[in-house]
């Protein structure tokens, strides 16, 4: 049975910096769904992990970057449900805390190029093509199997919401969000925070994971420099909030997507005590790599 007994409350959040914009703030915890496969990653793999077993499949194949929470998810979700994993990772062989992580949990780890990790299923084919027993997971784990297991952030939820803001790497976490929000009639507004600059291209993006044309949000403007990049205005607002209300953010995911809130509330974006959702996918993790910005 594929399934974990994980527990990912709403709290709403008193900062003290709210209360200078009438809003009020309320976190969706996945972040505290698993140590490792954390947030939005179990969402993703969940139906890709079911359909694996369904279909005999006992060796789980994907892809990612050094730093991928993704990949982390993948090694300890493979270690828990009894699959084999692989990762490819992009460019020259690295050692860090992720990666280390990733061994430990059985993952094999195979570096390539970042030419050759551009096409991925010529990458599976090399080494996996006629091996019955491997299940193809894309980077990320996009695809509909991650958009169907992140509606139930929005089944799971207990109120309705006036906002919802997320991060968005490849989108599909959004895209679940969106259709779920749809499909309940929930007159909820949807934020996607691209982490990525010129993230407008995630727009067509999702469209093939969106059930209808659902309009959205989308706020390309807190990406501060690209993927991974940060800006102090960015690290002084994690360890103010950190701070002052023992919730961890990340400077790659959600710190970047509550600071949008943050700053669209400063501007009066929204109406008086707008009840705002911020889904914290986890990602704790990113901040390792990063700590000698703090
Ligand atoms: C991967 C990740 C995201 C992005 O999810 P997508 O479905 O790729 O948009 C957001 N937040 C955290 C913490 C993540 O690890």
């Amino acid at each position: 049975m594929i399934n974990l007994a994980f527990h990912s409350p709403e709290e709403e959040i008193y900062y003290p910096s709210i209360t200078d914009h009438p809003i009020r703030l309320f976190l969706k915890r996945d972040d505290l769904i698993h140590p490792f496969i954390s947030g939005n990653k179990w969402r993703k793999l969940k139906y890709h992990l079911i359909k694996a077993e369904e279909n005999n499949k006992k060796h789980m194949v994907t892809f990612g970057g050094a730093y991928s929470n993704h990949i982390l998810a993948s090694a300890a979700a493979g270690a828990r449900f009894n699959f084999k994993t692989t990762a490819f990772i992009r460019g020259e062989e690295v050692e860090n805390p992720t990666l280390k992580f990733c061994r430990l949990f059985g993952m094999e780890l195979i570096f390539v190029s970042r030419e050759d990790y551009k096409d991925k299923m010529i990458l599976y084919n090399q080494h996996f093509k006629n091996n019955l027993q491997t299940y193809f997971i894309d980077e990320g784990g996009f695809g509909l199997e991650a958009e169907l297991g992140c509606r139930e952030i929005v089944q799971e939820l207990n109120q309705e919401y006036d906002h919802i803001f997320c991060a968005a790497g490849t989108g599909a976490t959004s895209a679940g969000i969106i259709n779920q929000i749809h499909l309940q009639g929930l007159k909820t507004q949807f934020h996607m925070i691209p982490v990525l600059k010129g993230g407008s291209f995630l727009r067509e993006d999702i469209q093939k994971l969106l059930i209808e044309n659902i309009t959205f949000h989308l706020h390309e403007d807190y990406h501060f420099g690209g993927y991974a990049k940060t800006q102090p205005k960015l690290i002084d607002f994690i360890k103010d909030f950190t701070s002052k209300t023992a919730v961890l953010i990340d400077p790659v995911y959600t710190g970047k997507a509550l600071f949008a809130i943050m700053d669209l509330a400063s501007k009066n974006t929204f109406e008086k005590e707008a009840k705002i959702l911020m889904i914290h996918t986890g990602g704790i993790f990113g901040t390792l790599g990063m700590l000698d910005k703090f």
